[in-house]
């Protein structure tokens, strides 16, 4: 079963992405992680995004549509969970044929809605785990009080240099302006559904599991 989670910045996709890999086995394909890494480990193509995230606004379509297509490959039983891709009509036609030619499908597609106003505290409040990756929030999600991970035990903990309000308005433009059509596009394709992502984490996990099946 392959899955899309669509919603803004800051709406729970990783956070929720994450949950389903631990309990499904299903694996995660964040371009948004894919990017940060490529920056990390100093590649030409990490360099040439480095700018361009951190001001909000999207990559081109050919470099996120070239990072999905080299996963794709390898065949997982669980299945893919897409995670911030595809971002434009251009890379969910992209990611409609990389699957068909490899006789796959999304399955469904989860829109998780949340009020633009929530956004902001949640982006502003957001760090991960160095190590594993562990999301955390500074209010609905704190790190422990002895400092480590709750996954991994891990000590580092990052924020991100485009999660402040100023990135986070132009990132919410670009969803809209960029991003939202897909709800139209998946609707008409038969295979949307909305979640409330206002709840709490459990509470969204399991709007996700009923729309899953
Ligand atoms: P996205 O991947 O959609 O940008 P994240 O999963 O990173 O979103 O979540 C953004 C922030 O909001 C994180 O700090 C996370 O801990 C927090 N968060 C995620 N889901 C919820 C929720 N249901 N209720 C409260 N806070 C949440
Ligand atoms: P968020 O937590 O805000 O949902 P992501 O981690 O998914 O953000 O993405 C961070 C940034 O990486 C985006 O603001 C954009 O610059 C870039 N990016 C990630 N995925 C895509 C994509 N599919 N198309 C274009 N740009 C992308
Ligand atoms: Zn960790």
């Amino acid at each position: 079963m392959n899955i899309l989670l669509l919603g803004p910045p800051g709406a729970g996709k990783g956070t929720q992405a994450k949950q389903l890999v631990d309990e499904r086995q299903m694996v995660q394909l964040s371009t948004g992680d894919m990017l940060r890494a490529a920056r990390t480990s100093g590649t030409e193509m990490g360099k040439k995004v480095a700018a361009v995230m951190d001001a909000g606004h999207l990559v081109t379509d050919d470099i996120v549509i070239g990072l999905i297509a080299e996963q794709l490959d390898a065949s997982h039983e669980g299945g893919f969970i897409f995670d911030g891709f595809p971002r434009t009509l251009a890379q969910a036609d992209a990611l409609g044929e990389l699957l068909a030619s490899r006789d796959q499908k999304l399955d469904h597609v989860i829109e998780m809605q949340v009020d633009d106003d929530a956004l902001v505290a949640r982006i502003v409040g957001r760090s991960t785990c160095g190590d594993c990756g562990e999301i955390y929030h500074d209010q609905t999600k704190p790190i422990p009080a002895d400092g480590k991970c709750t996954n991994c035990g891990g000590t580092e903990f990052k924020r991100r240099a485009d999660d402040n309000e100023e990135s986070l308005k132009i990132r919410l433009m670009a969803y809209y302006k960029q991003t939202s059509p897909l709800i139209g596009y998946y609707y008409a394709k038969g295979n949307l559904e909305s979640v409330n992502g206002l709840g709490e984490i459990d509470a969204v996990a399991s709007e996700i599991k009923a729309a899953l099946g």
